[in-house]
């Protein structure tokens, strides 16, 4: 008696090993027409030396299919010779009615050839009749079970796959590496455009049809895997439809590792995920582009300069420059034609940008009507002067929007690699630099960045970090210039005017630095550090020198300090802790803070009007401001401008000048000041206009507070 009995199927247990328990009987149903095989086939089961069999026994066919539907059996154990059925048609009837058990064949001798097709089509293992031992047939009944269910279970491990891999719309691959050959499934032949019989079985198939720039790095991750360093395949890349274009997919794979271990034979799957690549695309374009124009943002811009600068590195023969561009005039054409004539402006001027540039070349949008155009591999400044000028003759055409003509110019500024820089943000802050000397040179011009601006951006800078330091060093003094009555040639008041005391530089006057400070928002604190100290000066003056009591005290003011949500409750808080009467307190604001009112400034005028303190226009004449519209604000006085008393003598133009403001002054009961006042020719002739006060070099120059002291002891002013 022989059976195949197969090593490798030992790994498992057999049934009623795996347990052990005598409540787990294999039972067995019997199909033989013979009733001695029968009784010795029972006689065997009964003495088999571990596990219970129970038996039934069926004559005929027909009646051993008829008790399978109607209990359970874990094996059939079929003649192949019956009455009622014979040879090859007793396998096929019993496979397809006594489906999902496992058969094994009983034969005589001279139906060998006939057992083996019974194999092939799914009989578990045959045995001659003749030579039938207990031991053997019931090893032979283990594994036939054993083999079953495996195969079972592979079955439907091979469906639930397929069904899965058919739910998630995958493509599945099959490599085998000994052969290189590769099999696709229908799906993945389907997701590239082809039907079944247009894909070979060809690695290559897959492979030539990677994106170019992705083919090296598939390869890669695959021979990183097959090599075991990592533990699966996973790559995300574009491939070619069949009609040209790519779509994008996530293909997955593992290999398998024979005992040599060596991979044998690579699957996986493949995803179509374009969907969410262009989604992502989209996202990352929008993260990295201006919504108005379309061009790229301050992000990518400076991804771009970062890796020129890289490439400025290792190749000192590469050059690159930025153009910063800043339209003239733009919040004239925004307030006077609207926002969304602005905005039209903006779009049309990127589209022009475009379209005067070379592939490579980029033009982004910074914000508001800052552009800027980075020229990817210039040989000479020339390169970069010509794209200016190209840009200054472009927008002489003007632009036609609404059937309007709307006309701009643009300032630029130009740094070159050349120079030097490790950082982007840095090569743009000396374009900006060099775009703001081509603004103040006259606007529609460009200007090269050099050594000059980049000494003076340096100091600059430098300045920036010390000034930063200074409040807290306590660097900062306050000098006193007096005010002069000219009717009478009697003390009026004082301005304070800020010095610093730079520990390097001496002492620095406010032109110096106040501009810087107004810029850094360093203005706000200094402010109040200048607010606080004059109003104690005073307060100590006025209480040592009792006759100064009425006299005032001036303090200049920036607008961003006007623009603090709450700069009059702090004044409030200063006056009441240095003790100053409000009505002392003269707070100086240049015609150009007034003249771009924002909401904050106003109710701070407002408030501060309410404190009782006064207010004052300075440098009034320099900024066209019309009388009639100081009216709708809480002023006290107005500070001419020096520059009409200086050209008092020669030019009757300004003496007119003064003389209009005086008498139109003097109507909305407003009181006049005139700076500036060197010779006793400009003091004369202002008297004679009625002006009331004046402050110049002729009166006194700005004093140190010894010397303000001085001044009261000189003239006995103490009590
Ligand atoms: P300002 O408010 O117009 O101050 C008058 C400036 O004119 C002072 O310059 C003063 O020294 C100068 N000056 C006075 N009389 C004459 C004269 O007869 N001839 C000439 N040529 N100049 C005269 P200073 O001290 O250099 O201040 C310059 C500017 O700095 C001030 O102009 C003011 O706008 C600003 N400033 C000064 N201190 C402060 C401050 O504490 N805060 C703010 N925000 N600005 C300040
Ligand atoms: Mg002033
Ligand atoms: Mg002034």
């Amino acid at each position: 008696m022989s059976h195949p009995d197969k090593p490798g199927n030992r790994a498992r247990s057999a049934p009623g090993e795996a347990t052990g328990t005598p409540a787990d009987k294999t039972r067995v149903l019997l199909i033989e027409d013979s009733l001695a095989d029968a009784a010795w086939v029972q006689q065997c089961l009964a003495a088999a030396p571990r596990g219970k069999y129970e038996v039934d026994h069926a004559g005929r066919l027909a009646e051993g299919i008829e008790r399978a539907s109607s209990a359970d059996y874990d094996i059939v154990l079929l003649d192949l010779c019956l009455p009622d059925s014979r040879g090859e048609e007793t396998w096929r009837r019993a496979l397809t009615d006594i489906a999902g058990l496992p058969i094994i064949l009983m034969t005589g001798l001279e139906d060998d050839h006939l057992a083996e097709t019974a194999l092939r089509d799914g009989i578990q293992d045959y045995l001659h009749k003749r030579g039938i031992e207990a031991d053997p047939l019931t090893r032979a009944i283990r594994y036939a079970i054993e083999r079953h269910r495996a195969s079972v279970a592979l079955q439907e491990s091979q469906e639930r796959y397929a069904l899965a891999a058919r739910g998630a719309n995958d493509g599945i691959w099959d490599w085998n590496l000994r052969t290189n050959t590769m099999t696709f499934s229908s799906r993945w032949k389907a997701m590239l455009g082809f039907e079944d019989f247009e894909v070979d079985d060809e690695p290559d198939e897959w492979f030539r049809r990677v994106h170019p720039e992705y083919n090296d790095a598939v390869r890669m991750k695959i021979d990183a895997h097959l090599a075991g360093n990592t533990t699966c395949f996973e790559d995300e890349h574009p491939i070619m439809h069949r009609d040209g274009h790519y779509i994008w997919v996530l293909v997955r794979g593992l290999a398998v590792f024979g005992e040599d271990g060596k991979p044998h034979r690579m699957a996986g799957s493949q995803t179509d995920i374009s969907k969410r690549k262009s989604a992502e695309i989209r996202l990352h374009h929008e993260a990295m582009h201006d919504a108005l124009t379309g061009l790229p943002n301050r992000a990518l811009l400076l991804d771009h300069l970062r890796s020129a600068l890289a490439r400025a590195r290792r190749n000192p023969g590469y050059q690159f420059a930025v153009l910063f561009i800043d339209l003239d005039r733009f919040k004239i054409v925004n307030d006077s034609l609207g926002h969304h004539t602005g905005d039209q402006v903006l779009v049309e001027f990127g589209t022009k940008m475009r379209s005067l540039l070379r592939p490579g070349d980029i033009a982004a949008r910074l914000g508001g009507d800052e552009f800027v155009v980075f020229l990817s591999d210039i040989s000479h400044m020339r390169d970069a002067t010509r794209v200016a000028t190209r840009i200054h003759d472009e927008l002489v055409k003007p632009f036609r929007l609404d059937g309007m003509d709307v006309t701009t110019t643009a300032s630029i500024g130009i740094a070159l690699s050349a120079t030097g820089y490790d950082k982007p943000e840095d090569i743009l802050r000396d374009a900006d630099a060099a775009m703001y000397r081509a603004k103040s040179g006259g606007r529609n011009r460009h200007e090269v960045f050099d050594r000059e601006m980049h000494v003076a951006v340096v100091s600059l800078l430098k300045l920036e970090s010390h000034l930063r330091r200074a409040l807290e060093n306590n660097e900062f003094l306050i000098h006193y210039q007096p005010f002069v009555s000219l009717e009478k040639c009697r003390l009026t008041g004082f301005e304070a005017l800020v010095r610093w005391m730079h520990p390097e530089r001496g002492l620095l006057a406010p032109n110096d630095f106040i501009p810087l400070a107004e810029e850094t928002g360093l203005i706000v604190p200094l402010g109040y550090w200048v607010l606080e100290n004059a109003c104690r000066q005073m307060a100590l003056w006025n209480r040592d020198y009792p006759a100064t009591k009425d006299i005032n005290i001036s303090v200049n003011l920036a607008s961003p300090q006007l623009c603090q949500a709450d700069f009059s409750g702090e004044l409030a808080r200063i006056l009441e802790e240095t003790a100053l009467p409000p009505r002392r307190l003269k707070l100086e604001i240049t015609e150009r803070t007034i003249m771009e009112p924002r909401p904050e400034v106003l109710q701070n005028l407002a408030d501060l009007r309410a404190l009782g303190v006064q207010l004052q226009i300075d440098d009034f004449g320099t900024g066209y401001s019309s009388l009639g519209f100081l009216r709708s604000y809480p002023i006290d006085h107005l500070k001419i401008d020096r520059s009409f008393v200086r050209g008092m003598a020669e030019s009757g133009e300004d003496l007119e000048i003064i003389r209009t403001i005086a008498s139109l002054a003097s109507n909305l009961r407003l009181q006049v000041i005139a700076e500036g006042v060197e010779t006793h020719a400009q003091y004369s002739a202002l008297r004679d206009l009625k002006i009331g006060e004046g402050q110049g070099f002729y009166f006194s120059r700005p004093l140190s507070v010894d010397g303000v002291t001085g001044l009261f002891e000189s003239r006995h002013l103490g009590g």
